[in-house]
C-alpha cells in the first residue's frame, strides 16, 4: 500500500491543466488566467478631477475667480484656465488646459460669474494624474491570476473584451450500487438513497468544477460500461462512488484494469483505502469507496489538488496548522486517519480542535459543520488530550 502523499504525487504527475480557451471576460469569473494582461492605455487617460470643484492655477493668489465655464464628467470643451479665472468641474471630468488644481466645492461660493476660495492651494490638488492608477504598458494581471471580482473590473478598465482562461474541468459523477434509489423515491426493504453522488456534485462545484450527472449504475458490468463510455465522452475527469472493495459485485477496478491503466488501488489511509485511481485514454478517473464520509474525505484529499490543476491554479493544496486536541482521540496505527474537527483560534494564537463526534465512515453528520481534518499519522496511535497534531484547514475558523 502507498502512502497518502505518494498517492497525491502520482495522480499529480498524470495531470495536465485543460487547454486554454478564449472567452467573453465577463464570464470568466472563478477562472485561471492564461495569459499575461497589460494596460494598452493609462488609467485614467487624462488628467482627470477626483472631486466636484472648480479649476483653476494655484499659484494665483486672487481670493476670487471669473467663471469661464463648465467642465463635467464625460466630455471635453475647450474651455481654458487663465490667470484670475476658474472652470466648474465635476468629479471624473477631465482637468481644463491651463488649471493645476481643483478646489473642494466645500471650500467656495459661488456668486454671480464668480467663485470665492476659502482654502490655501496647492498645485495638483485633487488633480488625478494621467496614469495614476495604471501606466501604459503596464502588466495588470499575470498568467496565472485567479479571476475574482476586482480581477474582472480590471479586465473591463483595460478593455480586455476576449481573455484566454483554463476552462472550469467538467466532472462526471455516478454512484454504484443495486441497493440506491433516487433521494425522492420510495425505498424498499434493503435498499438505501443515492447520497454520493449528490455530495460530490456539490463538492465538484465548491472547487469550481462543471458537474455532469452521470446517474447510478447497477453492480453489473454492463451499465457501468454503458455509463462510463458516456462520461468518457462528456467530460474531462470521471468520479465514482462504491464497488472498489474486494466483494464479488465490486465490478469498478476489474473494469478500470481491462479498459485503462491502474495507477494505484489502495492507499494507508483511514478513511478511503481502496480508493483507486486510474486513466482511461488520458481521462482521470477517481474511483472512490461508496461510504458517504469514505467518498467526501477521498474528494478532498485527492480529486480537489486535480480539479484545481486541471483548472490552472498553481495552489493546490490547503491552509494547514498545528492544533491542540481538547480531548483525547483514539487512532489505530497502521494508517493515517482523516478525523474531521472543528478548530477555533484562541486569543493567545493557538488552534484548539474538537473532534465532530463518533468518526464512522457512514457517519455524513460528522463532516457538517467541520472545518478542519485532523491528520492522524500512520508511524503513532491514540493521542491524549492537549496532544498537537495537524490539522488540514477546510473552512473558516471559528469563534473570535
Ligand atoms: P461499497 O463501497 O460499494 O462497498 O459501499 C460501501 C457502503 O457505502 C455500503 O454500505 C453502501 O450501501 C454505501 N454506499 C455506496 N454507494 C453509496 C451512495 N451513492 N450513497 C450512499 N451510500 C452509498
Ligand atoms: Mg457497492
Amino acid at each position: 500500500m502507498i502512502s497518502v502523499e505518494e498517492a497525491i504525487n502520482i495522480i499529480l504527475q498524470q495531470i495536465r491543466p485543460l487547454p486554454p480557451q478564449r472567452i467573453s471576460f465577463a464570464d470568466a469569473w472563478g477562472l485561471v488566467l492564461a495569459e499575461d494582461v497589460y494596460a494598452a492605455e493609462p488609467m485614467p487617460p487624462f488628467r482627470a478631477a477626483s472631486v466636484d470643484g472648480y479649476a483653476l492655477i494655484a499659484g494665483d493668489t486672487s481670493p476670487t475667480r471669473r467663471l469661464v465655464g463648465q467642465q463635467s464628467a464625460g466630455y471635453v470643451s475647450d474651455v481654458e484656465v487663465a490667470a484670475g479665472t476658474a472652470v466648474r468641474v465635476t468629479t471624473g471630468a477631465p482637468v481644463p488646459s491651463g488649471a493645476d488644481a481643483v478646489v473642494m466645492l466645500e471650500f467656495t461660493e459661488e456668486g454671480d460669474g464668480y467663485v470665492e476660495i476659502k482654502t490655501p492651494l496647492e498645485v495638483g490638488s485633487n488633480i488625478r494624474p494621467v496614469g495614476q492608477d495604471l501606466a501604459q504598458g503596464q502588466l495588470v494581471l499575470a498568467h496565472g491570476a485567479s479571476l475574482g471580482a476586482p480581477e474582472i473590473g480590471l479586465l473591463a478598465m483595460v478593455g480586455k473584451a476576449e481573455v484566454l482562461i483554463y476552462p472550469a474541468p467538467r466532472v462526471g459523477v455516478m454512484s454504484t450500487g443495486d441497493e440506491l434509489v433516487e433521494p425522492g423515491e420510495p425505498v424498499k426493504p434493503g435498499q438505501i438513497r443515492d447520497s454520493n453522488r449528490f455530495s460530490l456534485m456539490s463538492a465538484v462545484r465548491e472547487v469550481g468544477g462543471i458537474p455532469i450527472d452521470l446517474g447510478k449504475v447497477t453492480d453489473e458490468a454492463g451499465t457501468l460500461q454503458e455509463t462510463m463510455a458516456r462520461g468518457l465522452h462528456q467530460a474531462d475527469a470521471i468520479l465514482t462512488s462504491g464497488g472498489v472493495s474486494m466483494g464479488q459485485l465490486d465490478l469498478v477496478k476489474p473494469y478500470l484494469a481491462e479498459r485503462g491503466t491502474i495507477h494505484f488501488g489502495r492507499v494507508r489511509a483511514k478513511p478511503g483505502k481502496p480508493v483507486t485511481f486510474a486513466t482511461i485514454n488520458s481521462v482521470p478517473v477517481f474511483a472512490m469507496p461508496g461510504f458517504p464520509v469514505s467518498a467526501l474525505v477521498s474528494f478532498e484529499v485527492y480529486v480537489r489538488p486535480a480539479l484545481l490543476k486541471m483548472a490552472g491554479h498553481t495552489r493546490l493544496d490547503r491552509p494547514r496548522r498545528r492544533v491542540t486536541l481538547t480531548h483525547s482521540v483514539f487512532h489505530a496505527a497502521g494508517r493515517t486517519e482523516f478525523q474531521r474537527a472543528v478548530v477555533t483560534r484562541e486569543g493567545d494564537g493557538r488552534y484548539m480542535a474538537v473532534t465532530t463526534g463518533l468518526q464512522g465512515s457512514g457517519r455524513l453528520l460528522s463532516m457538517h459543520g467541520a472545518n478542519a481534518l485532523l491528520v492522524l499519522p500512520y508511524q503513532q496511535g491514540d493521542f491524549p488530550g492537549g496532544a498537537e497534531v495537524e490539522a488540514i484547514i477546510t473552512g473558516p475558523f471559528q469563534g473570535t
